[in-house]
């Protein structure tokens, strides 16, 4: 049965906020979320006289310490969140890791982290590793392997493919295809996959691919915030049952996503490729939702049957890269985790507002 956990979690303050003397917004209590109506915002004047509206998630992360009560450590976001996937990896489902929200919210310092605040994807490695080595001493063994991609306008780049050999163009080019194999489901042609034995193995890829990211989004106009990020973990445990001495092999996928910034991709002034860009932006993030929303609605088998009816309900999947790639990981008994990151100030209430709303619709 599907499962879809949705946590939404507000970043501290910057200092662009602070000084223009940006006020708090948001409030979180337990499990809820409340969002303060701002005076003069588009909302308001569309009838909504409400002084707040509330949510309900699985987990509202607070940023401050000063009020500790709310306080969630990267650690904390970790044993809620990650360790759901590490054990849904060892008993072979997939599973999916998000963060959604506007450019600045806190997806990447969520997914990714500092090197002195290490955030979910090497946290998540790092357990797995752990486990990997208590599981060897006990006779399994393992094959780890990673890939790492960026979907740019519906187009793929592996983002730990050769060190810029020829065609790489500097490392601004997203060309590879996605097809579909008949058994084994979507995959993208030519992607590298990186075989990894141990955390500092799969630490150099997640640097390197990180370090690609960087350069070319610098490169091309901080394309990062523009595009979704993949990081790809595949993992195949073989133990031989003790009984009958048969080989049992489980493998599992788990994908962590740092998706495109959120920000209305219809803002006024964007024309051209900007443009080109919104809409695709636009297509993955509304597919994606529309996805885990369907998702959410009916625990629906992998075969997208409800089992009540027996109706075939249209999943679709195929209507962006993004979602299509992610289809073995979405839905059936793949564990599904979405995190909001917002801004606690009253001049991003609207992009907060939305975020929200989109996280609300997956729960
Ligand atoms: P995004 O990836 O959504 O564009 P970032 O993760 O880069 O946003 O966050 C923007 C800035 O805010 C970064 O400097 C980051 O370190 C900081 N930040 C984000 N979330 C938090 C948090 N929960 N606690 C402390 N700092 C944060
Ligand atoms: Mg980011």
């Amino acid at each position: 049965m599907a499962s879809v956990k949705v946590a939404v979690r507000v970043r501290p303050f910057n200092q662009r906020e602070k000084d223009m003397g940006a006020k708090l917004i948001v409030q979180m209590d337990g499990k809820k979320t409340r969002l303060l109506t701002v005076k003069n915002s588009k909302e308001q004047n569309e009838g909504g006289r409400e002084k707040y509206k509330d949510f309900t998630f699985d987990h509202s992360y607070w940023s401050y310490d000063s009020d500790d009560k709310h306080y969630a450590s990267q650690e904390q976001v970790f044993s809620d969140l990650g360790l759901d996937v590490i054990d849904s990896a060892f008993e072979g489902y997939n599973a999916c890791v998000f963060a959604y929200g506007q450019t600045g919210s806190g997806k990447t310092f969520t997914m990714m982290g500092s090197s002195e605040n290490q955030g979910l994807i090497p946290r998540i490695c790092r357990q797995l590793f752990s486990r990997v080595a208590a599981g060897k001493e006990s006779g399994a063994s393992y094959r780890t392997e990673v890939s790492y991609l960026e979907i740019y306008n519906e187009r793929v780049k592996d983002l730990l493919g050769g060190s810029g050999g020829a065609g790489s163009g500097g490392g601004s080019s997203h060309s590879l295809r996605v097809r579909e194999h008949p058994q084994h489901g979507p995959y993208v042609q030519d992607l590298s996959k990186h075989l990894v034995s141990d955390y500092d193995d799969i630490q150099e890829c997640m640097q390197r691919g990180n370090q690609q990211r960087t350069t070319a989004s610098t490169a091309m106009n901080d394309v990062s915030s523009r595009s979704h990020a993949i990081f790809t973990v595949r993992f195949v445990q073989a133990s031989y049952l003790r009984h009958n001495n048969m080989p049992s092999e489980t493998a599992s996928k788990v994908h962590l996503v740092d998706l495109a910034g959120s920000e209305r991709a219809d803002a006024t002034g964007a024309t051209g490729q900007r443009l080109v860009e919104g809409a695709h932006i636009n297509k993955s993030l509304v597919t994606l939702g529309s996805v885990i929303s369907a998702l959410a609605e009916c625990a629906l088998p992998h075969d997208g049957r409800t089992p009540k009816s027996g109706k075939k309900v249209f999943i679709p999947y195929r209507d962006s890269v993004l979602t299509w790639l992610l289809k073995d990981s979405l839905g059936g008994n793949s564990k599904t985790i979405m995190i909001a990151a917002i801004s606690p100030a009253d001049c991003n209430y609207g992009e907060t507002l939305s975020t929200l709303r989109y996280a609300n619709r997956a729960k």
